[in-house]
């Protein structure tokens, strides 16, 4: 490709809408342009990128066995209200109505349709199992659609779906999108972990996340530096504390604390480390308010202390006037001594001792409390976010925090779609079953996106070799002055071409230092500079993206590096 065709436009600025660097080089290297709000172009540039990223998706889908259709984006709503959602799914559903005032949406997801697809085609057992994927363009009304394509309203997603006759079937379906899953994530050279997004209830369906690490992931992921283990951040369980609590050495003391209504005030104000404090939460219970007791510095998990027997779902925390009335004084000094509502202690507190509490008295806390003797002994529960250095659930090893982006989804739907669509099959013993089903996503766009925020320096992307949109970019140094350097650069540029290489010449009659930032910008692996110094000493000069200084080559080494490198 020759640059001065391409009608590529980059640009120095960083784009104030841009917040999330992988949208601002996005924009930058003019790989995306903005049409509205999450809606974007993909320019030639940018969809050499996703064409790659789509081809080895499809290559291991199909490796995978699954088959590939095309399903239409626009749906009726009489699906979506056969299967509930018309409603359940809010205003993430872009609705719309034709000319005969039918209602449709635009699909955000495409379970229902295939459910419909899998009710009208398949018959037998014999036909199982199946797995149909497309790719293909949804659109969800994103509440707050931002960093450009990695949330974006309008986006491409592989989803996949599978069908087979029991939970055994569908087991090995799962697994095996978890392995095609395994090696896409792999040939994208990203560094990304499975996550549990396992609801955690009994009869609760096996679900897992695919992430790509990066400090501007959305999700806080925790995982484990012993076995493979990794979960969100909110669902991930904590345990019984381990070893012995330590000894009382201090009496409890109710110590004035005025006005020290927030961990930082009063540890500032008594000179304690927050590991030392509790704090008491009071929430709204099924039969009348209920205390949740928490190291200082942890954080309450509201999916956790839901799911506390007595505890309100949602987690409802009271007002002040039920705070009053439990502890008899002004919130901010609340405590488990001398309330008479249920409690909760985390597991955390287990191994505490001279630790502080609210006493329950406006501007009063206790200090040296201990358990056994100031307080009950109790059972404690999971009540809080895990946090690093917290014992991983593999009995070994300690869990790390970092923070991911979802860029893939494995689902088991079981029988939710087929039996309220009447999806089902003759058994071998000639019964009609229903379907088992598999549901499996890939978000193609944020891919790219999620690419970057993991290959970049401060000069721009660094394309891993499977995603560049070229493979060499070649760059002759003022070639519009000299004959003889545009003779061999084009000779070069055609003998790289026909070496299979996808080439960027940039043929712009350009200062080097503009040529090379592109270059740098637009993030190409492999860079040949040909100069006329070049040219006498029968040299090129070649530059990997990561590499800080150029190696002289000769034109045979040179070639012989870049189609041997497994760049093709
Ligand atoms: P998220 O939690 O990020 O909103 P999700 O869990 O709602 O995503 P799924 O329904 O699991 O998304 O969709 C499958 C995949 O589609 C996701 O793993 C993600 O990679 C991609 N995806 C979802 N929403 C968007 C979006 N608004 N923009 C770009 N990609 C998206
Ligand atoms: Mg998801």
């Amino acid at each position: 490709m020759l640059y001065s065709q391409f009608g590529l436009t980059t640009l120095k600025e960083i784009p104030a809408e841009a917040e999330l660097l992988s949208h601002q080089l996005m924009l930058r290297a003019g790989l995306i342009r903005r049409l509205s709000s999450g809606l974007f172009t993909w320019m030639p540039l940018g969809l050499r990128v996703l064409r790659k990223v789509e081809a080895i998706v499809r290559e291991e889908m199909n490796r995978a066995g699954a088959l590939e259709l095309l399903m239409p984006a626009v749906q009726p709503a009489e699906l979506w209200q056969e299967s509930g959602r018309w409603e359940e799914y809010g205003p993430l559903l872009l609705r719309m109505s034709d000319r005969a005032g039918r209602e449709f949406c635009f699909g955000p997801t495409h379970e229902e349709v295939i459910t419909d697809i899998a009710r009208r085609e398949l018959r037998s057992y014999k036909q199982l199992p199946l797995n149909w994927y497309q790719v293909q363009t949804k659109f969800r009304d994103e509440i707050r659609p931002r960093f450009g394509v990695m949330r974006a309203r309008e986006f491409i997603m592989k989803d996949a779906y599978s069908f087979d006759i029991d939970a055994a079937g569908l087991d090995v379906s799962y697994q095996k999108m978890h392995a095609a899953y395994t090696r896409i994530f792999e040939r994208l050279e990203l560094k990304f972990r499975v996550v549990d997004a396992d609801s955690g209830e009994i009869g609760g369906s096996r679900s897992q996340e695919f992430h790509v690490l990066a400090d501007s992931g959305e999700d806080a992921i925790a995982y484990s530096d012993a076995d493979n283990y990794a979960a969100n951040v909110e669902t991930a369980a904590t345990f019984p504390a381990r070893g012995e609590r330590p000894a009382a050495t201090a009496e409890m003391q109710k110590v004035s604390t005025p006005g020290a209504r927030t961990m930082a005030d009063l540890c500032k104000f008594l000179s304690v480390d927050v590991e030392k404090t509790l704090k008491t939460l009071i929430v709204e219970g099924t039969e009348g308010p209920i205390a949740l007791i928490l190291r200082g510095d942890h954080e309450l998990n509201t999916v956790k202390a839901q799911k506390m027997p007595g505890v309100a779902s949602p987690l409802t925390m009271s007002d002040h006037a039920t705070i009053r009335s439990v502890t008899g004084c002004e919130p901010g000094f609340a405590g488990p001594i001398g309330i008479e509502i249920p409690v909760y202690f985390d597991h955390a507190t287990a191994n505490m001792a001279d630790f502080v509490i609210g006493a329950n008295e406006a501007d009063m806390h206790y200090t040296g409390v201990n358990f056994g003797r100031d307080i009950p002994n109790s059972e404690t529960v999971d009540l809080r976010n895990v946090v690093a250095g917290d014992p991983a659930p593999g009995g070994s090893g300690t869990l790390s925090i970092a923070r991911g982006i979802e860029v893939g989804h494995i689902f088991q739907l079981g029988t939710k779609y087929s039996k309220t669509f009447g999806a089902t099959v003759l058994n071998k013993e000639g019964k009609k079953q229903a379907l088992e089903m598999g549901c499996y996503g890939i978000g193609i766009t944020r891919i790219v996106a999620a690419s970057i925020e993991q290959n970049h320096d401060d000069n721009g992307i660094i394309w891993p070799d499977p995603l560049t949109p070229f493979d060499v970019v070649l760059i002759p140094i003022n070639m519009h002055r000299s004959g003889d350097l545009r003779t061999a650069a084009e000779a070069l540029y055609q003998e790289l071409t026909e070496a299979g290489l996808d080439v960027l010449f940039d043929d712009r009659n350009a200062r080097p230092g503009v040529q090379f930032a592109d270059a740098e910008l637009i993030g190409i692996p492999h860079r040949l500079v040909i100069s006329d110094r070049g040219l006498a000493a029968g040299e090129l000069e070649y530059r990997h993206r990561r590499d800080t200084e150029s190696r002289n080559l000769k034109r045979e080494e040179a070639l012989a590096l870049l189609t041997g490198s497994g760049v093709k």
